[in-house]
């Protein structure tokens, strides 16, 4: 028996009772003879709980002693973890980012760990313990500052854990029995898949899917770690993340994946901006600058008659303020008329690696949204996803329409949802 690293999610560690039972499930792993790492995220909704407070006493959202504030929230269900092992018997110690060895870059709030050196870790395994450690953080390597790693980074903690000591598999304990073929809080008929590629879970992660977070299937495909998403409620079997299937895991994999959608992107519209080259370059240059991330960009064919034209782009909502800020201070260099800012908007994607090779895929999608009555604002599309940008409110209807056209729907089970605010 080897070693396995459990990462057990906000909502699974919820209350006092969601640590007793988590502490159970631990503890069943070290019985059956396994070495035992865990990580844990902060109990519940309290990170969003740590941001609204300090919101109330400063307009500061990021920085040194934000992410100092942020990774209390890991501390509380790490030490109170422990505790809950060591009354049912066993030996736990608890452990922040730095004090497992995770040193990252000194990007606060979206660190990149650079190096995991788990000295202490494997200490105390060698001793009996069962390990515990506080997801989403790390030190910096630089200026030795509490970093973090980015909101749901607890998953990716987990699988540079798994990498650093040669895990069997990482497990992701969270609040549904796997991934599904589409969010299960949107689509009661959501399927369960038994296996999904990285290739296809990275899309669906990049697309919205927050289930698992891009980075850490980006470093489990790496490290070629397995990844098995499964509930912390319920004792069911869930999803194999890897390169290939094993064992009895479905051999061929499905046209589609799944649907995903994103409702944290805005969009902005540059109108105005005069059609002639280097003007496109000049507006991202600007944006690139100011280290902010594009999605999908579209640029509108010009009215022969102005020589002007419009480029609309969409990037993540807390990046909004800044990007406008960026562009209206270079207004005059780049010569366009106004910008629009609009966040109401919801991005749909269709994820399959089988798109590539089937004809048709593209126009049912569009007839599915067509029938639902829903206008699409933009279009993007990769080898293996089509994406589009609607109304925000009509979102959980996409979505529907979408999985129903492409087959998706389950004709058994409902989609259950253990738990969790979906905040
Ligand atoms: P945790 O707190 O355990 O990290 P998250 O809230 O980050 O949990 O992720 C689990 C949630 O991801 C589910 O409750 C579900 O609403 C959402 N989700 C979105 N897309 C999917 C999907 N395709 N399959 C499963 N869950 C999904
Ligand atoms: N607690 C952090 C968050 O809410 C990290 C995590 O849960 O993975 O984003
Ligand atoms: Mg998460």
């Amino acid at each position: 028996m080897g070693l396995v690293v459990q990462k057990y999610g906000g909502s699974s560690v919820a209350d006092a009772e969601g640590i007793k039972r988590v502490a159970k499930r631990v503890v069943e792993a070290k019985k059956n003879g396994h070495q035992v790492v865990v990580v844990v995220s902060a109990m519940g909704d309290t990170t969003d709980e740590l941001i609204d407070l300090a919101g109330e006493v400063s307009p500061i959202t990021s920085g040194r002693e934000f992410d100092m504030l942020l990774t209390a929230g890991e501390r509380i269900s790490m030490a109170l973890l422990a505790m809950a092992i060591k009354s049912l018997g066993h030996e736990a110690q608890s452990f922040t980012g730095s004090q497992a060895g995770v040193i990252t870059d000194s990007a606060h709030s979206k660190a990149r760990i650079i190096d995991v050196t788990p000295g202490r870790i494997r200490t105390a395994l060698e001793e009996g313990n069962i390990a515990i450690v506080a997801g989403f953080q790390g030190v910096s390597q630089d200026k030795k500052d509490i970093t973090t790693l980015g909101r749901g980074g607890s998953d990716t903690t987990a699988v540079a854990l798994a990498a650093a000591l040669n895990a069997e598999v990482c497990e992701i304990y969270t609040d549904v029995d796997g991934v599904f073929t589409a969010d299960p809080r949107v689509v009661q008929k959501a399927r369960k898949l038994d296996w999904i590629s990285f290739e296809d879970m990275l899309e669906l992660a990049s697309s919205g899917s927050k289930v698992l977070l891009h980075r850490c299937v980006e470093y489990a495909r790496r490290y070629n770690i397995p990844i098995h998403v499964r509930s912390s409620f319920s004792g069911l079997p869930g999803t194999w993340v890897s390169n290939e299937p094993q064992g009895d895991q479905p051999m061929e994999q499905a046209i589609i994946s799944g649907v995903a959608h994103d409702t944290s992107q805005a969009k902005i519209t540059v109108v105005g901006v005069p059609d002639k080259p280097g003007e496109a370059a000049k507006i991202f240059r600007l944006l690139a600058d100011a280290e902010l991330n594009i999605d999908m960009v579209v640029q509108n064919v010009s009215a022969a008659s102005t020589g002007l034209t419009d480029i609309s782009f969409t990037l993540p909502k807390d990046d909004g303020r800044r990007a406008i800020e960026s562009l209206e201070k270079a207004k005059g260099s780049i010569g366009f008329d106004t910008l629009r800012y609009d966040d109401q908007i919801a991005k749909i994607s269709l994820v399959g690696a089988g798109m590539k090779t089937n004809p048709g895929v593209t126009a049912t999608f569009f007839e599915s949204l067509s029938g639902a009555g829903v206008n699409i604002e933009l279009i993007s599309t990769s080898e293996i996803r089509i994406s589009v940008v609607t109304r925000k409110d009509d979102v959980n209807e996409a979505v529907q329409a979408v999985h129903t056209a492409f087959g998706l729907d389950s004709e058994s089970d409902e989609a259950v949802v253990y738990g969790g605010t979906g905040r």
